[in-house]
């Protein structure tokens, strides 16, 4: 018969080993995740993410924990390894995510050219991860599909200012990476861009046949309209020949 909580013995007894042990053993010190030790004069790295991982314990640094799993949001680019993701940022800049930002932890700026002109990407687009709550609500406002929720959560950093401020380059990341994390998802959105982008297409086809259609319209109008004149001004002349030769 097991004891009554003796679950709860067991665990601090291994606490107690650790505690004990810690003065004869320095790897004892730490979890048994992070193990590792720097070596040497080498400093410790600056991210948790930038720590050797134990066997099987991630796939990658941009950990996928589940098909469906959120922590913060990213920005999407449509270009592909290698490529300036600016050249493909599906982002305009609208500033709707920013407005709707419950805890108003995103910051963007719009990008101008020389000549003042607005061209639709974002100059500076930070978030704040020490305040984004997950909510996913500025994936939802987003007209353009251009933020989704990543499934990175090795974000831990010393540096709780600077460190947790996510600046528009590190937001970017491909739609081929979006398909690694949420392949269902990142599918679905596919499919529906692709419908409004069809449909968008059927009704500018609609539209200018629409116009064809009147255009032809309008010119048979006209062309009945100069026979009608010109059948009107040739009775008239025949009326005055009549007229004249009587
Ligand atoms: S997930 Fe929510 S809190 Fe975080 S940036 Fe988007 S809207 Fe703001
Ligand atoms: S992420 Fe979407 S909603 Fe936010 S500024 Fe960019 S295009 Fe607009």
């Amino acid at each position: 018969m097991s004891l009554l909580g003796g679950g709860i013995f067991k665990g601090m007894a291994v606490t107690l080993r650790n505690f004990v042990g810690s003065y004869f053993k320095k790897e004892r010190l730490v979890t048994n995740d992070y193990a590792w030790q720097p070596e040497g004069d080498s400093e410790l790295p600056q991210r948790a993410s930038e720590y050797p991982k134990e066997q099987g314990e991630q796939l990658s640094d941009t950990t996928t924990v589940t098909n469906y799993s959120r922590n913060f949001p990213m920005l999407l680019h449509d270009g592909t390894e290698g490529s300036n993701p600016m050249d493909t940022i599906r982002c305009v800049a609208c500033q709707i995510c920013e407005r709707e930002c419950p805890p108003q932890c995103i910051y963007i700026e719009k990008m101008y050219d020389e000549n003042g002109k607005y061209i639709k990407s974002p100059a500076k687009f930070d978030i704040d991860v020490s305040v984004c709550m997950s909510c996913q609500i500025c994936v939802e406002v987003c007209p353009f599909d251009a933020i989704v929720m990543n499934s990175q959560f090795e974000l831990s950093t010393p540096d709780r200012f600077d460190g947790l401020l996510l600046r528009r380059d590190d937001l970017l990341k491909s739609n081929n990476y979006y398909h690694q994390i949420h392949p269902e998802e990142a599918a679905a959105r596919d499919q529906k861009i692709a419908d409004e982008k069809a449909a968008k297409e059927a009704k500018k086809k609609a539209a200018a046949e629409a116009a064809k259609k009147k255009a032809a319209e309008k010119s048979k109008a006209e062309a009945e309209v100069k026979a009608k004149e010109a059948e009107g001004s040739a009775a008239t002349e025949s009326d005055g020949k009549q007229e004249a030769a009587e």
